[in-house]
């Protein structure tokens, strides 16, 4: 449990006060005490002596009977009891209230006055002893109801001192309600308010001086988050702003990207498309001389039509790989069909052997057997292993050039490496490989692009690509994330 800051300036206080207020009552109550003792012993002795000085005078005209009657009449109130003495000190008659007998002396000296508190059993009291008239009288005077009257002035000061040490409590409690208790909570109110969402930290004039200046800070810092959070909140609007222009300008790389890899790969194929064209014209110019007999017109017609087929095949190819769906731009939910790698491999590499810069390479591929399906969109993998292909086919020197695909299964992965005897990857750029515009190529030959779409295009379908140096060149190693064995095509 924790005390408020009220409860424990008001626990010392209270502490304070007793070890102050305490002490105080005791020394007042026994001063008063000791004064009024003081005062009673007085009137004791006076009274005592003026008793004793009336006995002393009338023993001399009494008899020995009469003398003890008049001692028995003075006996009661606060005389406790009386003694008369012989000249030699014994005492020669008494009289004493019962508990006051013991208090009487039976020999006293008769030279000179004396008086004595006297401690009894049952309370105090004061002998006075007066010379006078060839003897001594001894009186006994009560003391008690003169200290008994102390009792009611100690109760009084403490009375006054608990009312005092309350009043005290229940003003500091006040004040600090109005000047300490009250301001914070206003505060503390207004601050959850400006937590909650106000925006504004109203602060009371009211509270200690303090006080006020901490309420003015707060609110002129509540200001300055407020200015801060709008700036921020127009420096967040600004980054999504610039995040979308940056987004847009990726996409439109992207593509342009996609363009120049077709644009490559459509120059290595003119001349697959170049050479049937030819072909064909020539056997059309043939035909319509008109001077070929119906079996070679029917031969050259079903070779013009392997020479159509073959460019329809070409531009296929082409236009598959160029459709909207090979740009790895589309969401990354579209559940992936499986599809076989040997297939989609065969595939790519049946389109860029043609071309001219493949013409002198030696590509050698080795699939290993029951390969699983993949889980990845088929026209991802293309685009993936003929960005790496036209990589490698770009790095390898101009003798012995070699390119290495392998493909090899993994758990729950299928390992596909693409190697090459070019020079490697160029220290500069190895830490950056797979960031976007990243490139050594000459302006117009390498956007940078290549890698990065590459590793989107796996990172989206789960798995992931590795450059490391080969035996002889740059060996790129892609996971890609394979289907249920069941599925296994291969
Ligand atoms: P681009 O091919 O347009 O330069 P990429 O992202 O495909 O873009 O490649 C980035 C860089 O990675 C290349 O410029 C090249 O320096 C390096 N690189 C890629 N493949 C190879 C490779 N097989 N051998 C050596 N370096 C390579």
């Amino acid at each position: 449990m924790r005390f408020g800051i009220r409860a424990q300036i008001l626990l010392v206080v209270g502490v304070i006060l007793v070890l102050a207020l305490v002490p105080l009552f005791f020394a007042v109550s026994s001063l008063a005490r000791a004064t009024l003792m003081q005062v009673s012993d007085g009137n004791a002795r006076a009274l005592g002596r003026a008793v004793a000085g009336h006995v002393s005078e009338a023993r001399q005209h009494r008899e020995a009977a009469s003398l003890a009657l008049l001692l028995e009449a003075q006996v009661g109130g606060v005389v406790g009891g009386i003694s008369v003495y012989d000249a030699a000190g014994r005492q020669a008659a008494s009289a004493a209230a019962a508990d006051m007998r013991a208090a009487l002396p039976h020999t006293v000296s008769v030279a000179r006055e004396e008086a004595l508190v006297v401690e009894l059993t049952r309370g105090r009291a004061m002998r006075v002893v007066v010379p006078g008239n060839g003897g001594a009288v001894a009186v006994v005077i009560h003391t008690d109801p003169e200290a008994a009257r102390v009792a009611p002035l100690t109760r009084l000061v403490g009375l006054y001192t608990g009312l005092l040490g309350l009043a005290l409590l229940v003003f500091i409690y006040l004040v600090l309600t109005r000047v300490v208790v009250r301001p914070i909570d206003d505060l503390s109110r207004a601050a959850r308010r400006v937590a909650d969402g106000t925006r504004q930290l109203p602060v009371g004039a009211a509270g200690a001086r303090e006080l006020s200046a901490l309420g003015d800070s707060l609110a002129a810092m509540t200001a300055t988050l407020r200015a801060e959070e709008e700036q921020l909140r127009e420096k967040v609007a600004e980054i999504e702003a610039a995040n979308v222009q940056l987004s847009d300008a990726q996409d439109s790389l992207v593509r342009t990207e996609r363009l120049a890899s077709v644009g490559r790969l459509a120059a290595g194929l003119a001349h697959e498309i170049g050479n049937p064209i030819s072909a064909i014209m020539g056997f059309q110019e043939l035909m319509l001389d008109g001077e070929l007999s119906q079996k070679e017109e029917r031969d050259f017609l079903e070779r013009m039509k392997r020479e159509t087929e073959r460019v329809h095949r070409v531009l296929r190819d082409l236009l598959d790989f160029a459709r909207p769906a090979a740009r790895g731009l589309e969401p990354v939910s579209v559940e992936a069909p499986a599809c076989s790698l040997r297939e989609v491999g065969e595939h790519v590499l049946a389109l860029v052997r043609p071309q001219r810069k493949f013409s002198d390479i030696d590509l050698s591929t080795d699939w290993a057997e029951s390969l699983p399906a993949i889980a990845m969109r088929r026209e991802h993998i293309e685009q993936v292993l003929l960005n790496l292909l036209l990589n490698a086919a770009d790095a390898v020197a101009s003798n012995d050039r070699r390119i290495w695909l392998k493909a090899t299964r993994g758990d729950g992965h299928v390992r596909v490496t693409v190697e090459d005897s070019g020079g490697g990857i160029v220290p500069s750029v190895r830490g950056r490989l797979f960031e976007p515009f990243v490139t050594t190529k000459d302006v117009g030959e390498g956007t940078g692009l290549g890698l990065a779409v590459c590793r989107g295009l796996l990172e989206s379908a789960g798995g992931r690509i590795e450059a490391e140096d080969g035996e002889f060149g740059a060996r790129f190693v892609l996971h890609l994330p394979s289907v249920a064995p069941s599925t296994a095509e291969d």
